[in-house]
């Protein structure tokens, strides 16, 4: 008998964990379970679609998919398909690994107005999740209000800047690409609470906006003039001082050589959003969309004896897809512990049907098969009929 071990969520945090567990214990059988019937978490749904680099570690992903003992079980969404106390009784631990995704709210008046989008809604519309599949309406958006001072600020803003031939090669959901496309944008205000000096950007996520194609950088010089917070480790103000570095470039650059602008601003708390506008503690911007990139929060689960937290269920959402990698071995070296303590349970298989690792390829086949004759990466499904249909064999 092997033990069974349930990784709830198939984003980066479960592989590295299933990855930790197999370096420990080659013998262990793990299923891999995540609502989607498509793997990788966010790797598929939050990453940026112009961003193919970061996406291309779904092949480490897909290794450890194909080892006899990994069964992935796709469309099972523990808590509603299984119980987590079902899940307890048919494995010998269980790792939960479901991130977190839930918008964080701004907590000022005017937020639940039509216009105000959180990010994880807008990307995971223009990344094509299935439970995502209504999008703003840009017919008539000429200002967007970005909320957040974080490298997903920089995605949103970056996603709507850029023209469509620089989206070309990319596997933005094509209604969305066009939706974009056919937008009167005109400026894009990247809205920080505080000084430029504190941004979380990372530098080469800044930098990329002063090379957008249709869009100019733009920053308010005077709001540069400031220092890196000396106590800072080294890296950190090495990040700062170049950030602050990139910004004075933007700063320089010339308004209205573009289409459109993206406007860098600091110091501007948001207090109120009304249609048509939204109030900061440094003026009234105008802004017929506002999407807010303040972070996420998760959705309960129960811990208990034998279940063990990982990723940004464990951490908060923070960090980078390989920041997730240390953490996750980490805690797969404490299941392992927990499990030499303890005989293997004996008992039926507690998976219900489910969509395996041949189904989730048999829909990454119909996705790359559209998109490469468009020059593209693939063509995501985006409906759980055509999702399950595919993967099913249909
Ligand atoms: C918009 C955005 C852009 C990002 N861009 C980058 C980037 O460019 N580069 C980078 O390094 N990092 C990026 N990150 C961070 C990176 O995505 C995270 O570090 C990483 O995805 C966290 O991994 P995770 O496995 O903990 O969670 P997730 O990737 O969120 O995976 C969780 C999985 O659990 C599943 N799940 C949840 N609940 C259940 C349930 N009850 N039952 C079954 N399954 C469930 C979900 O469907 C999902 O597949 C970005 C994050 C966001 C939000």
């Amino acid at each position: 008998m092997t033990h069974r071990v349930a990784i709830v969520g198939a984003g980066p945090s479960g592989f590295y964990a299933a990855d930790g567990l197999l370096r420990g214990q080659p013998d262990l059988r793990i299923d891999l379970i995540d609502r989607l019937p498509t793997p990788f978490g966010l790797v598929r749904s939050g990453v940026a679609p112009d961003h193919q680099g970061t996406k291309a570690v779904v092949r480490q992903f897909e290794r450890l998919l194909a080892q006899p003992d990994v069964r992935f079980a796709g469309n099972v969404d523990i808590g509603r398909d299984l119980s987590w106390d079902e899940l307890r009784a048919g494995y010998d631990a269980v790792i939960v690994a479901t991130g977190m995704v839930i918008d964080r709210k701004l907590g000022v008046p005017g937020e639940e107005l039509p216009h105000v989008w959180g990010s994880w809604k807008f990307v995971a519309w223009l990344n094509g999740h299935p439970d995502f599949r209504q999008g703003p309406d840009l017919s008539a958006v000429r200002r967007v209000a970005v909320i957040g001072n974080g490298n997903v600020a920089l995605d949103v803003a970056r996603l709507l800047a850029k023209g469509p031939e620089e989206m070309a090669r990319t596997d933005i959901v094509p209604e969305a690409a066009a939706a974009i496309a056919a937008a009167p944008l005109a400026d894009i205000h990247v809205i920080g609470r505080r000084g430029p000096q504190h941004a979380s950007f990372t530098n080469n996520e800044l930098a990329e906006m002063g090379r957008l194609g249709r869009a100019v950088a733009l920053a308010d010089a005077a709001a540069l003039a400031v220092e890196v917070p000396a106590s800072d480790p080294t890296p950190e103000r090495l990040r700062k001082t170049k950030n602050l570095e990139i910004l004075r470039g933007f700063a320089a650059n010339v308004p209205g050589g573009k289409p459109l602008s993206v406007h860098f601003r600091f110091n501007s708390a948001p207090l109120a959003i009304r249609p048509g506008e939204i109030e900061l503690s440094s003026g009234t911007l105008p802004a017929d969309l506002v999407i807010t990139c303040i972070g996420y929060r998760g959705e309960d689960f129960p811990m208990g004896e034998g279940v063990f937290a990982v990723g940004w269920a464990r951490r908060g959402p923070t960090g980078t897809i390989p920041a997730n990698r240390a953490d996750s071995h980490a805690v797969a070296r404490e299941v392992l512990a927990w499990l030499r303590e303890r005989d293997p349970k004996s008992g039926p298989d507690p998976m219900p049907a489910s969509i395996d690792v041949a189904g989730w390829h048999r829909i990454d086949k119909a996705e790359i098969a559209t998109g490469g004759p468009l020059g593209r990466p693939r063509i995501k499904l985006i409906d759980w009929k055509s999702l399950l249909d595919i993967a099913q064999g249909d």
